[in-house]
């Protein structure tokens, strides 16, 4: 009897160690698997480090290549385009004028009025799809169709398009154009969902110009620019030390008021300002001091446009959801934190970067919402609080090198312009012995705007690379649809009434 027992505890005792054996082998493995998720977080973060020192590094690549790109067609990645607008709106315009807004599948047209003294804009908008079957057929049908649109909304506000009186109208084309002047330009290639074939290599004002006057329009195309020159002028109609303009929305651009003299490439260029708009494409710019990681180099790979718009790759929000979708999938496959591994994770943009934003921004103690934006959205579920933290951190590090990149950008376009404190490129003076003029950027786009994270690690780092003494003289104020409003103000500073033709090639 006495041996059963024993044999019977001894047996309990062999199972209990086997038990025990098998949790302390698991919790092994786990904590195991565990590490490997923290370094892959670790990894991540040491290679979007962005440092004081290194962004200061960026800010000087960024001038460097504002230089090389101004000094000759294609010596930098920084394309540096020529706008040909050659003054900014002040505030002073007076009267009616029109803008025509195409950059995506929906166009807008726009009215404002205008009385002089800064005076309140207050536009009126209408915005509608481009039908299909016009992204893709003839030019002069898509024109028609546009000027049109643009008929039926001048004639609702009253304003006889057919009178003598002839209207002004703003262009914002948002495709690739070689401007030729400040209101024609020729199409270098269609992006997005168009591909009307006749028209590249064609004048784009021009055909806008051609349709108005088929639908007998008293309308002049008066500029045509892109959004970010639109955005400058908005910006410098409400504050007149505005000297750039930055996009962070889908994509993002720049462009900045520069004295002609500093454009090399275009010697003898002429302008009664003495200055000129430079769009930048700031996209496009690329250094060696820029943190990459291996998540960016595939995502390059594997976009349609590989070895293009590399800053625009690490800052805009296209892709910073991508870039955390990216991480996610590397993790999972590395362990098992977040359960087998979704077959969502391998499908390129599942993720979009309202919804990396939403998690970052979750600020539930249970991080309710990151579980249901990964249940939803990523089709990962049941995953334990620490690891959505995990998420939450990553979307931290690729937001927070956004922005920051951001930020340094913009510095590089204030020390180009010797508005940074550092006495210009060139260098020479102390930061004591400069006045820092009040200067004013303008900023659109909705990376920008709805996020919060985003705009307040902006910020940050532009106080840490210019140091509080500069930062306080540099202000950024948010602009709403200089894309639109902005083109229809720099109409009024570009109209017939006003000077015209004050550039010329010597
Ligand atoms: P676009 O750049 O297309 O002209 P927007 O300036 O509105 O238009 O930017 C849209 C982009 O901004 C979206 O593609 C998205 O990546 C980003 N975005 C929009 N809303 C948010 C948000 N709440 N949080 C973070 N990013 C957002
Ligand atoms: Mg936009």
């Amino acid at each position: 009897m006495g041996k059963v027992v024993l044999g019977v505890t001894v047996g309990v005792a062999v199972a209990a160690c086997a038990v025990a054996a098998l949790v302390v082998g698991r919790r092994v493995r786990s904590r195991k698997k565990w590490k490997r998720v923290v370094g892959v977080l670790k990894e991540l973060e040491e290679s979007c480090e962005t440092t004081v020192g290194r962004l200061r590094q960026v800010v000087d690549a960024m001038a460097v290549e504002m230089h090389a790109g101004l000094a000759s067609e294609g010596g930098s990645k920084l394309k540096m385009l020529l706008t040909f607008v050659d003054n900014l709106p002040s505030g002073s315009e007076k009267g009616i004028f029109y803008a025509l807004d195409l950059g995506g599948t929906n166009f807008r047209v726009l009215r404002v009025e205008l009385g002089g003294q800064r005076s309140e804009l207050d536009p009126d908008v209408e915005q509608q799809p481009i039908p299909e079957q016009l992204m893709t057929g003839r030019s002069e049908d898509l024109f028609d169709f546009i000027a049109s649109s643009l008929h039926r909304f001048a004639e609702k506000g009253n304003d006889s398009v057919q009178s003598s009186i002839m209207k002004e109208l703003g262009f914002t084309f948002s495709f690739p154009v070689k401007q030729t002047s400040v209101s024609s330009g020729v199409l270098i290639k269609w992006t997005k969902a168009f591909a009307i074939k006749d028209m590249v290599g064609k004048e784009v004002a021009g055909a806008l110009q051609q349709a108005l006057d088929r639908k007998g329009l008293n309308m002049r195309v008066a500029v045509l620019v892109n959004d970010t020159v639109g955005t400058l002028a908005l910006g410098h109609y409400h504050d007149a030390d505005t000297v750039a303009a930055v996009i962070i929305g889908t994509g993002t651009n720049a462009c900045y008021w520069e004295r002609t003299d500093a454009i090399i490439k275009c010697q003898g260029l002429l302008t009664t300002s003495g200055g000129m708009v430079v769009n930048m494409e700031w996209g496009n710019f690329w250094s060696s001091h820029l943190p990459r990681t291996s998540y960016d180099i595939d995502l390059d790979a594997e976009s349609p446009n590989p070895n293009d718009q590399g800053f625009e790759k690490m800052i805009s929000g296209m892709y910073l959801g991508d870039i955390v979708r990216r991480v996610v999938l590397r993790m999972s496959e590395e362990s098992d934190v977040f359960g087998p591994v979704s077959s969502r994770l391998y499908v390129p943009f599942a993720l979009r970067t309202p919804a990396m934003a939403a998690m970052h921004e979750d600020d539930s103690p249970e991080l309710t919402e990151v579980a249901k934006i990964l249940q939803d959205v990523l089709d990962i579920s049941d995953v334990p609080l620490k690891v959505r933290k995990l998420v939450v951190k990553i979307c931290d590090v690729v937001t927070r090198r956004a922005a920051r990149l951001a930020a340094a950008g913009i510095v590089g376009i204030l020390k180009k312009i010797g508005r940074d404190g550092s006495g210009g490129i060139t260098g020479g003076r102390s930061r004591s012995d400069i006045k820092m003029r009040r200067t004013a950027v303008a900023v659109e786009g909705s990376l920008y705007t709805q996020y919060t994270m985003f705009r307040e690690y902006l910020h940050e780092a532009l106080h840490e690379i210019l140091g509080e003494d500069i930062a306080r003289h540099v202000v950024i104020n948010v602009t709403e649809d200089g894309s639109g409003t902005g083109a229809a103000l720099l109409a009024a500073s570009h109209s017939s009434s006003g000077s015209v033709d004050n550039i010329q090639l010597v």
